[in-house]
């Protein structure tokens, strides 16, 4: 149900448990978060509960950390609310994350086309079919915008989404289809979320990702085009009221 992607020149884990402890008041049921580190690998960590039992287990268990990364609290829809149902769900060998806030209402019958072709799902989410289907296809192409962008355009429903890849750290990839998305603008860092909470600590720059757009986003850029590739550009605002 909560939202946040960083990317910049700050080890993230705890920017992106800022965020979504920030995203709490929205209620979920599950947390998790993915982060790439200096080394090109993908770290991930996710627990059903409060955020508490997530931080708990990074202080007990720490995990490596990175300068790129994603950050999920879920509201269970397709699944119940346990460790594998949590988001980030990975894909491609475990060099992908995705997070999803929403619904993909075309899941089934995208699900059983990769069951066909022997994809074996780890958990009961709508989820993680978009995962898989952007680990397919990044497979065949070899860059997470155009693997992204494949999927996003095959998915009806609601959904914020947003993707990282061990490949290409310094990258995070957003969509969304009638899902709020926001970008937070930063100095040499930049930030996502499905609302400026998950970021305002860090800036008040910010632009709302129009409606079935996709942003593509690094510590010093900010790319947004159109599901179908146009050059598109969101809205910006200054975020004023004390968050
Ligand atoms: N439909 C997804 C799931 O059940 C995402 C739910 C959410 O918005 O947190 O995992």
């Amino acid at each position: 149900c909560g939202i946040v992607g960083y990317v910049g020149q700050r080890p993230c884990q705890d920017i992106l448990i800022g965020g979504l402890r920030r995203l709490e008041y929205r209620g979920y049921d599950s947390a998790g978060i993915a982060v790439i580190d200096a080394e090109g690998e993908l770290h991930a960590r996710k627990r059903a509960g409060k955020l508490a039992v997530l931080t708990d287990d990074l202080e007990r268990h720490p995990m490596a950390d990175g300068t790129t990364g994603i950050g999920h609290t879920r509201w269970a829809t397709h699944g119940g609310p346990t460790d594998a149902n949590a988001h980030p769900h990975l894909a491609d060998g475990g060099r992908l994350a995705v997070i999803h806030n929403g619904i993909i209402e075309n899941f089934a019958p995208l699900k059983a086309e990769l069951e066909a072709e022997g994809v074996e799902f780890l958990s009961e989410t709508d989820t993680e079919v978009a995962a898989q289907l952007i680990g397919r296809a990044y497979d065949r192409v070899g860059n997470l915008e155009a693997a992204f962008r494949e999927v996003v355009n095959r998915l009806d429903g609601a959904f914020t989404l947003l993707a990282v890849h061990a490949n290409e750290p310094g990258v995070v990839v957003g969509a969304r289809l009638n899902s709020p998305l926001v970008i937070g603008l930063g100095e040499g860092e930049n930030f996502l979320g499905s609302d400026v909470a998950a970021f305002v600590e860090h800036t008040r720059h910010a632009i709302a990702v129009g409606q079935a757009q996709i942003v593509v986003v690094r510590p010093d850029a900010v790319d947004i085009t159109t599901f179908a590739g146009e050059p598109a550009e969101g809205e910006s605002f200054e975020v004023s009221w004390d968050a």
